[in-house]
Parts: structure tokens; C-alpha cells; sequence
């Protein structure tokens, strides 16, 4: 059968194909919102309807900013609206409200529908609500953290008693490192001390579900004994099954709070309190790697103090060692928790910005250009600052983006300093 319509599906009349296409867009569990070329609502899906909690009927003929509102960031918005103007392809993410007020993540694309003349007639966007998802990310990882800088030795083994899960207490109280004991089983640690009815009242426990708690002695893997207090927790499914054992192990010396105390210090900057070069290097490779696995944006920004040489000769160490003090916080308080100030070296810093694209880096950077460019600081008064930026391409290596982001720095300067030099490319 010839389609009797230009756009029908294959071996479909236009009516059928239309009716299918339509039911398809009804059921989609992604909201669906088409608007025409003046960006009035023409349609939207009962999801998308779900999502922002207006009827289809309050949505028609509204402009989808009606959806915007103060955590909507203008950038996106911007790049949005160049994107229109461009007639391209879009994809974003930002926060929206919903009809009661209440903010969610969304990510969403555009797409333009062209008509004969190649004019955008319709604009089609798909959009998913991406706040629960998330805010499971970001809990997740608090929990991992949270774990991980607990000063007990917490390890997590499944039914059958092979470790899943070590943290870094569990390292510093036995010796093993996680990947050592992942898929090992606990009686690596046995010391022989224990008879079997001490190994009996654990099991009793354990299988009525019951955690237990005990001094147990353990073998380091150095060989030495360690005598910890170790509770161990049967994990249940909603069925009431065991499926993980949660095993915590309380050194009784102070060990384990000296060593972490040790590893910050290994790890940061004593004057800054910022990560140490060392810590920056590893912190890039990891960042990075994620990046690029997530295909998701990551920038790296790099700045130098202007002319600090001359501050030194003029006011001294101590007024320089302030100022260096006073860039060291602000690159705290204009980046996100997540973003990781590094001191790369004397006046140099570098700040690692997952999940940032580069519009959104470089608007980081003249924040903190601006905030030190406007500090006065006692003696010294004013101090500016210059700035380079990239983001991380799906083939780079750490290297080649520090190479990038330092010839980036340079140009800033050469080009009269105070200022942030962005790009993707290397420059010449
Ligand atoms: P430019 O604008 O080109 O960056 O010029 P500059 O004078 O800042 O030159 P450069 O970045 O090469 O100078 C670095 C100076 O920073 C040299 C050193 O005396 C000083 N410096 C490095 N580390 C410290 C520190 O920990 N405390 C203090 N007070 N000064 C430092
Ligand atoms: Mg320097
Ligand atoms: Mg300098």
C-alpha cells in the first residue's frame, strides 16, 4: 500500500499513523511539550502535564517560560535562546517550577520542525524530571563519603560472606586495602584466638537476624594481633532474607584518628587548607576519567596572582602569604562543594569543576576575578588576578589540559592581566 501522506508511517495510512504516533506521544513516560514558532504551546503530553502540574488547557498558548523562575539558571536560558536563534538542536538542564511553586531538575532537548521553506514552523522538546535521580547521586554519594571518613574500620559482606565493601578505616585498622579483601572473605583477619562456641554464639546471632557485638581479636596483615570491638549487623530484604552483613570494627587505640589526620595532611595545603599539587593530580586524573565515561562536561580553571613578586618586595612575606590566604577562600565560597580548589603552587591555584560546561566555568571565573579585583586588602591594597579556563574534550589527558588551561593563564596575562581567557582549543 503507497501512504497516502508524505509523512505517513511505512505501509500505514496517514490516518492510522497519525493516530499511532499521537497515542505514542499520550504514553510516553518522558513529557513532551511542542510550542510553534512564536513558542506558544500548541501541545503537551499528559506527562508533561504530570510533571509541571497544569492542564493541558492552562498550557495552550502559553510561553513555556511560564515555567521559569529564580533558580532557573539564566545561562542556560541564554544558551537556549541562542540555540532558537541558531535553529539548532538544543539540550539543557536547569530547575523549573511547577504550578504550586515547588523547583525540579529537568533536562530537556529541542528539536526545530522546519517547514517547506526551511523556516521553524514547530519546536518539539522532550524533558525528563531528573530531580529524584539526582538527588540519589548526590545522596549516594554522601553516604560513600560519610562512610569512607568514618574513623571505625566498616566493612559490608554479602550472604555468602565475600566482602563487598572496605573503607579507609578498615585499611588503617588491618593493613588490607579494599581492592585487597573485595571478594575475599572475612577470615582473612582470623587470628586463631577464637574457639568454635565463640564462632557458634556469632552464627546463632547472626542467622536469627540478630546483630552481635564482641572484642574480638584480629591478624593485622603485617602479622601482629589487633584487638578491636566489632559489631556485626544482619542486613534484611523487604522478604526478610539476609542479604549483607554490616561488620564495624572500633580499633582501641587512637590509631586509626592519627592516621586520617595524617592522610589530610598528606593530602592538603597546610597554609590554604586547599588540596596540596599532589592531591590536584590525582583528583584531575579521577575527575576526568569520570567525565569522560559520563560523557559529561568538566572544566579546569587555573589562576595566577598578578604581579605578586612585586607585593613581596614591597610589603613583605607575611602581606603576600595574607593575600594568597584571601584567594584560597575565595575560590572556596565562588565554586560548589563539589569542585576541588587545588594549590598548584606558590600564588597559582587550580579549581576542577565536574559536570560544568565552559560558559558556566568562565562565569565562575570572572566571579572570582571580580571578588579579589574588588577585596582591599590591609596595606597592599588592591591585588588582581588572571585567569585561564578549558573544558575537558572526550580524548584529553590530564596533561594536555593542563598544558591547555597554563598557556590559557599566559595569554590572560600577556593580554594586560585581570582577566579570564576561555577556550575549548589549545591557543597559539
Ligand atoms: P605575573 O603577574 O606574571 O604572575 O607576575 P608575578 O610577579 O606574580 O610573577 P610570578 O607569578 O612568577 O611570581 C611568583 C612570586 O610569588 C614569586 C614568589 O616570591 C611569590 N611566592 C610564591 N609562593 C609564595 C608564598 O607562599 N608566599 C608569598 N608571600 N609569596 C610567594
Ligand atoms: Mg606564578
Ligand atoms: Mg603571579
Amino acid at each position: 500500500m503507497k501512504p497516502d501522506h508524505p509523512h505517513s508511517l511505512p505501509g500505514l495510512s496517514g490516518d492510522d499513523s497519525l493516530l499511532l504516533l499521537r497515542t505514542t506521544a499520550e504514553l510516553s513516560f518522558n513529557s513532551i511539550v511542542i510550542t510553534d514558532s512564536l513558542y506558544r504551546i500548541v501541545y503537551a503530553n499528559p506527562a508533561f502535564c504530570n510533571m509541571t502540574g497544569y492542564t493541558l488547557e492552562e498550557l495552550h498558548g502559553q510561553n513555556p517560560r511560564i515555567l521559569q523562575g529564580p533558580l532557573t539558571e539564566s545561562a542556560v536560558i541564554d544558551k537556549l535562546r541562542r540555540g532558537l536563534k541558531e535553529r539548532e538542536f538544543f539540550a539543557g538542564s536547569t530547575i523549573n517550577y511547577r504550578k504550586n511553586g515547588r523547583p525540579y531538575l529537568v533536562e530537556w532537548t529541542i528539536t526545530p520542525v522546519n517547514d517547506n521553506t526551511g523556516e521553524p514552523r514547530f519546536y518539539v522538546s522532550v524533558q525528563k524530571d531528573i530531580t529524584q535521580l539526582h538527588a540519589e547521586q548526590s545522596t549516594g554519594n554522601l553516604f560513600a563519603k560519610a562512610i569512607d571518613a568514618a574513623y571505625d574500620g566498616i566493612f559490608i559482606t554479602n550472604a555468602e560472606g565475600i566482602i563487598e565493601f572496605a573503607n579507609q578505616g578498615f585499611e588503617i585498622i588491618t593493613g588490607y586495602t579494599p581492592t585487597e579483601v573485595i571478594g575475599k572473605k572475612p577470615s582473612i583477619l582470623k587470628s586463631g584466638k577464637h574457639d568454635t562456641t565463640f564462632y557458634k554464639g556469632l552464627w546463632r546471632h547472626l542467622n536469627e537476624g540478630l546483630p552481635f557485638r564482641a572484642m574480638v581479636t584480629n591478624r593485622h596483615k603485617g602479622g601482629h594481633e589487633i584487638h578491636c570491638q566489632q559489631t556485626i549487623t544482619p542486613v534484611k530484604s523487604s522478604d526478610g532474607k539476609i542479604t549483607h552483613f554490616v561488620s564495624i570494627i572500633k580499633d582501641m587505640t587512637d590509631r586509626v584518628f592519627e592516621e586520617l589526620k595524617l592522610r589530610e595532611q598528606a593530602s592538603h595545603d597546610s597554609m590554604t587548607g586547599l588540596l596540596n599539587r599532589r592531591a590536584g593530580e590525582i583528583e584531575l586524573e579521577v575527575s576526568l576519567i569520570q567525565a569522560q565515561e559520563a560523557d559529561s562536561p568538566f572544566c579546569v580553571l587555573m589562576t595566577d596572582i598578578d604581579n605578586f613578586k612585586a607585593v613581596n618586595d614591597s610589603y613583605g612575606h607575611a602581606s603576600g602569604d595574607e593575600i594568597i590566604k584571601a584567594v584560597a577562600e575565595s575560590l572556596m565560597e565562588q565554586t560548589r562543594k563539589t569542585d576541588k580548589c587545588v594549590r598548584w603552587g606558590g600564588e597559582e591555584f587550580i579549581v576542577l569543576l565536574p559536570f560544568c560546561d565552559l560558559d558556566k566555568a568562565t562565569e565562575i571565573a570572572e566571579k572570582i576575578r571580580i571578588d579579589i579585583a574588588e577585596s582591599l586588602f590591609d596595606d597592599v591594597g588592591q591585588v588582581t588576578l588572571s585567569l585561564g579556563v578549558t573544558e575537558s574534550s572526550l580524548d584529553d589527558t590530564p596533561a594536555e589540559i593542563l598544558e591547555r588551561v597554563d598557556t590559557l593563564l599566559y595569554q590572560a596575562k600577556n593580554d594586560g592581566k585581570n582577566r579570564v581567557a576561555s577556550s575549548r582549543q589549545a591557543v597559539d
